[in-house]
This record gives C-alpha cells, sequence and structure tokens, in this order.
C-alpha cells in the first residue's frame, strides 16, 4: 500500500516502524477471519484492514483524530491475532502501539473518560493500592454491583485474590550450583494470585534453577504503552533493566523469567519501545535477549509422581494470545501439561483472544464480556473439568465460568511435581 509520510514524520523510528507495516499491508482481509472483535461485532472499522486503514489516515494527518477513529482503535485488544493469517507479514503491533500513542499525544478525551483511565492505570500499576481496593471491592462489591454505569461494570470485574495456606507458600530449597534466574514479579499478578510465582520457583528448583524475585524491577510497563502512555512505559522498562543488570553484575543471571505471558511478550520487546534511543536500545536489546517466558524454561519431568491424583481431569488449556501470537510459543504449554500427565481436551478456536487483554475487560466490558462468554462456551463443550493458562489475567477472565476452577500451568506443574494442590481446586 502506498504511504504519504513525510520525510520529517519518519524520521522517528516508531513512525518508520508504522510506515513499513502500512505498506506490507496489501488490503487481502484475510486477517479479519482471525480477529475476535470482526467477529464479534461484524464492523469492518472494527477489523484488522479497517483499522489498518483508519490508521493510516491518522498517522499519515498527524492531526488529532476523529472519536470515531479513537473508538475503533481502542476497540483493538492488541491480541495480534491477526498477525497469524496475514500472508504479508505485517507488523500489526508496530503500528498500534504507535497509534494508541499517536492518540495520547494528539487527542483529549471527555474528562470522565481521562480520569477512569487514569485510575486504572494508577491502580493496577501499583500493587500496595490495588490491594487495598481489591480487599475494599470484596467488601463492598455486591452493593456496588447493583450500581448504574461503569462503577456498576466494574464492581463485577473485581477479582478475588488467592487465598494460599502455608503449604503454598513454602520456598524450594537452593544452593549456589543452580542457574540464577531473575524472577520478575510484576504488578497486579502478585497482588491476584501469589501463589503462581511460588509454585514457578518450586517447579524450576527441581530441574536446576534457582529463581529469585527481582528487587526495584516493578510493573514492566505493558499496560501503561497499551493505553498509549510512551513516557510511563519507559520509565517503568528502564527500572527493570537497571535492577536486572545491577543484580547480574552481582553474579551472572541465566535469565530473566516472568510467569505472565502479557508481561513476558512486552518485555521481550524492550529494544522496539527504545528504537533510535542511543544510551537505552543496546541496553534494552541484551536484557529483552535473555528474557524467556515460564514456558521456555520449564522442563518436561521424567517420572510426575502425583500423577494418579489428576487421572480424572479433563484440562482445557487457553493458550494466552500474548503467548501464542505475541511471543509465536505455540504448543510449548500443551505439551508440558501431557508430559506431566494431563489429559488436555480440544475446543474450539483456541486461537481467539478471551477479552482479558490488560485493561481492557475494565475498558471495554461489554466486548470483553462478549469474548469471554464465547470462549467458556467453547470450553464447556469440550467436557473440562479444569482451565489452565499462563497468564494471570486471561485466569481471572475465565474464573467462574460453570464452576470450572482457571489454574495456572506453574501451579499445576507444581503439583504434578509433587507440589501442593493449587489453590482453585480447593481442599480435598
Ligand atoms: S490485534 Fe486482535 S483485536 Fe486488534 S485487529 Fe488484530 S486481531 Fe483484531
Ligand atoms: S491479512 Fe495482512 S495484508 Fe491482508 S489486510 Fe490483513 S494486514 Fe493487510
Amino acid at each position: 500500500m502506498r504511504t504519504a509520510f513525510t520525510p520529517e514524520q519518519l524520521a522517528d523510528p516508531h513512525m518508520k516502524g508504522a510506515e513499513q507495516a502500512l505498506r506490507k499491508c496489501v488490503h487481502c482481509g484475510f486477517c479479519t477471519a482471525t480477529c475476535p472483535t470482526y467477529l464479534l461485532l461484524g464492523d469492518e472499522r472494527d477489523s484488522p484492514r479497517g483499522r489498518i486503514m483508519l490508521m493510516q489516515h491518522m498517522l499519515e494527518s498527524d492531526a488529532p483524530p476523529s472519536s470515531d477513529t479513537v473508538r475503533h482503535i481502542d476497540r483493538c485488544l492488541s491480541c495480534l491475532g491477526c498477525r497469524t493469517t496475514c500472508p504479508s507479514g505485517v507488523d500489526y503491533a508496530a503500528l498500534v502501539d504507535t497509534a494508541r500513542v499517536h492518540i495520547a499525544k494528539t487527542y483529549r478525551r471527555p474528562f470522565g473518560e481521562r480520569l477512569f483511565r487514569t485510575f486504572v492505570l494508577r491502580v493496577l500499576m501499583t500493587p500496595a493500592l490495588f490491594s487495598v481496593l481489591t480487599s475494599v471491592g470484596r467488601i463492598f462489591g455486591p452493593i456496588a454491583r447493583q450500581l448504574p454505569g461503569r462503577i456498576g461494570k466494574m464492581a463485577v470485574k473485581i477479582p478475588l485474590r488467592q487465598k494460599l495456606r502455608d503449604v503454598h507458600r513454602k520456598l524450594p530449597e537452593t544452593n549456589a550450583d543452580m542457574r540464577r534466574i531473575a524472577l520478575l514479579e510484576g504488578c497486579a499478578q502478585k497482588v491476584l494470585a501469589p501463589g503462581i510465582d511460588l509454585a514457578a520457583r518450586r517447579m524450576l528448583a527441581r530441574t536446576g534453577a534457582h529463581a529469585e524475585p527481582l528487587e526495584g524491577a516493578g510493573c514492566c510497563g505493558a499496560l501503561a504503552l497499551h493505553m498509549g502512555d510512551e513516557a510511563l512505559a519507559k520509565k517503568s522498562a528502564k527500572r527493570v533493566i537497571e535492577a536486572f543488570e545491577a543484580e547480574d553484575a552481582k553474579a551472572p543471571l541465566a535469565a530473566a523469567l516472568s510467569t505472565a505471558t502479557g508481561c513476558a511478550a512486552f518485555l521481550k520487546d524492550y529494544d522496539r519501545l527504545f528504537a533510535g534511543d542511543a544510551e537505552w536500545e543496546t541496553r534494552a536489546k541484551n536484557f529483552s535477549a535473555r528474557m524467556r517466558d515460564f514456558t521456555e524454561l520449564a522442563e518436561p519431568l521424567a517420572q510426575p509422581p502425583n500423577w494418579i491424583a489428576f487421572l480424572s481431569l479433563n484440562v482445557a488449556y487457553h493458550p494466552p494470545c500474548s503467548l501464542q501470537h505475541a511471543q509465536r510459543l505455540q504448543g510449548r504449554g500443551e505439551a508440558l501439561l501431557s508430559s506431566a500427565g494431563f489429559r488436555l481436551t480440544t475446543f474450539a478456536d483456541p486461537h481467539l483472544c478471551c477479552g482479558s487483554a490488560g485493561s481492557y475487560s475494565l475498558l471495554q466490558p461489554e466486548i470483553s464480556e462478549g469474548l469471554r462468554a464465547k470462549k467458556l462456551a467453547s470450553i464447556r463443550a469440550s467436557g473440562a473439568s479444569v482451565i489452565a493458562s499462563g497468564n494471570a489475567g486471561c485466569l481471572t477472565q475465565l474464573s467462574g465460568g460453570g464452576n470450572l476452577p482457571a489454574i495456572h500451568i506453574a501451579e499445576l506443574l507444581d503439583w504434578a511435581g509433587g507440589g501442593p494442590r493449587p489453590v482453585a481446586m480447593g481442599e480435598e
């Protein structure tokens, strides 16, 4: 496709990346078949091809977009399902990230919306604040759910936090000969489901890896970039990189790890975030090269000692979009679960997003709920008794679906390797 950017615009490496993506698009529309919002809403402007047209016009004009354009770009999940069916290799992530930053810089949202978006971002990125609000939400949630408008919808989304027993808090034994791994705890997951990282640490220790929380790292910044706040995303990313470099200087680290696939995908993309930055691009590249998803570090168990305990389970493994589309790690989760003795069910459209997508479930509650309902219907039809996934956001989104427990893959693998029964399974 032809583009009409000025040389001044193309001097910005992010705009250049977006332009290259636009030039590759031939408008064939193959991507519409794998776009969850298009399949749900049936509007071309909510398809990748339609959004590409809107984004091209917006970026080329270098002017504030119309509210209509913003609405359709806001409705994009950034799930990257479109990337899997695009024959031209359009880098949709580069395009939509640039578009979101442009919107944040040039478009003035209505006051209430600005306030709400700032609130959501600050709360999710600040574990202490998020922890207080989820506790308050648990007490006042039933009342708040009855309220009209956004507060009522948001109250429905207040997630339950894991209640860990001592057995879930147990740390693995480690020694100096083990591979050192920097564990990035992130922000929201650490509050909602602290048992995930503990399970991953026990699981990895059995295969000779010592995963230790990386002090001072904090939030990776993915939420900020997905809401167009590039400055905050870069500030968060610099803190992560500095923390990693400082720990690596003390004693070499084998890798950095996140057990949230959404964070892992963004952490691997830091070099793109800092493209053209003389000081940070190389540091970001070095860091991203050592970043690993949990499914890349976990190893199959030779002899799962607990297999009798879960013979009767049918596990529906929902591969997060950030794992299968963004990181392009297809099949790893399924292989790990199968090797540990879990029986997997197959369900329709495993490539489609569940509607969680970071802050999306709060910002676009109707579409998010529509996608959740579709996902749960196909999982239930498969005869599953348990849902497994690799991202706390997906698990929160899918929990409570027909009383199916939603469990992180690290907790299932830890259980299979002799660890405690996952919290969501309840007590025996
Ligand atoms: S990222 Fe997902 S929601 Fe957005 S256009 Fe692509 S497939 Fe559709
Ligand atoms: S499949 Fe690729 S080339 Fe075709 S319309 Fe979609 S993004 Fe453009």
